[in-house]
């Protein structure tokens, strides 16, 4: 009996992880536009030549063909070819720790075979920028995806007004985020909820900011002030919500303060 067709399609692929598999062979985790996350082996992946053109690479932008046989098991990666190597990314270490945190959190997010366009989009923008950007923009950049992911991961905090008393934040210079609540609220009514976050009245304009306006609007201008505490406030909120430590992190954070 003849097997089920193979059914293949191509797609952009950004590689996350790359385990070796038999002998000249991987598996890879990949983050897709059309598939979500997936994990695809790649035959013959080590060796100089390949359907790949090349070794693979984590933090790569490919565009594959991938299909397996009916609608269960692993992938096959046909064929790819770099669309985005980033060079710069792997040149510097502030650019790399960065670019790793982007690509933990983003497959996090992305649930496994179920595309996930906008996450995707966002992913990939982030690396971009965080590879041609000017260095003292790599945090901006970090930030404005940690913002946008914080609004893709369902978990959106309330920011109009003080969840425990109902006021507002006008002339308030000292806020807190607090994820247990769901959102920002005064300093004095947030003490003592769990995770709370120090979060700034200006760090909270730029986030509301960060929400509105453009991306590449955005990245155009220089750094205001907050951004660092903004984008650790960010991560916690993340962590917390997401019930989850992101090991790229600590070096990233490490090596946009040096
Ligand atoms: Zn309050």
């Amino acid at each position: 009996m003849r097997s089920r067709a193979t059914r293949s399609k191509a797609t952009e692929a950004l590689a996350y992880r790359i385990h070796a598999y038999a002998e000249s062979s991987a598996i890879t985790a990949l983050l897709t536009a059309d598939f979500g996350a997936i994990r695809a082996v790649a035959k013959g992946a080590k060796r100089i030549k390949n359907g790949l053109r090349g070794p693979l690479d984590t933090g790569v932008l490919y565009r594959v063909r991938i299909g397996r046989r009916g609608s269960q098991g692993l992938f096959h990666l046909h064929s790819g070819s770099v669309r985005e190597a980033f060079a710069c990314i792997r040149r510097e270490p502030v650019r790399f720790h960065a670019a790793c945190l982007v690509l933990e959190v983003a497959a996090d997010l992305m649930r496994e075979e179920e595309p996930h366009r906008e996450l995707f989009r966002l992913a990939v923008f982030t690396l971009k920028a965080i590879d041609r950007a000017p260095v003292d923009r790599v945090e901006l950049a970090l930030t404005l995806f940690l913002a946008r992911a914080v609004s893709l991961s369902g978990h959106v905090p309330e920011t109009d007004a003080c969840l425990a008393c109902g006021g507002d934040f006008k002339g308030r210079g000292r806020l807190l985020l607090s994820p247990s609540l769901g959102g920002v609220v005064h300093l004095e009514c947030g003490h003592g909820a769990a995770g709370v976050r120090p979060l700034s009245g200006r760090s909270l304009a730029l986030l509301t900011d960060l929400w509105a306006r453009s991306a590449g609007e955005i990245l155009a201008e220089p750094p205001r002030a907050g951004l660092s505490r903004l984008r650790s406030t960010l991560m916690a909120w993340l962590e917390y919500v997401l019930e989850r430590r992101f090991r790229a992190a600590g070096p990233a954070d490490r090596h946009l303060r040096a």
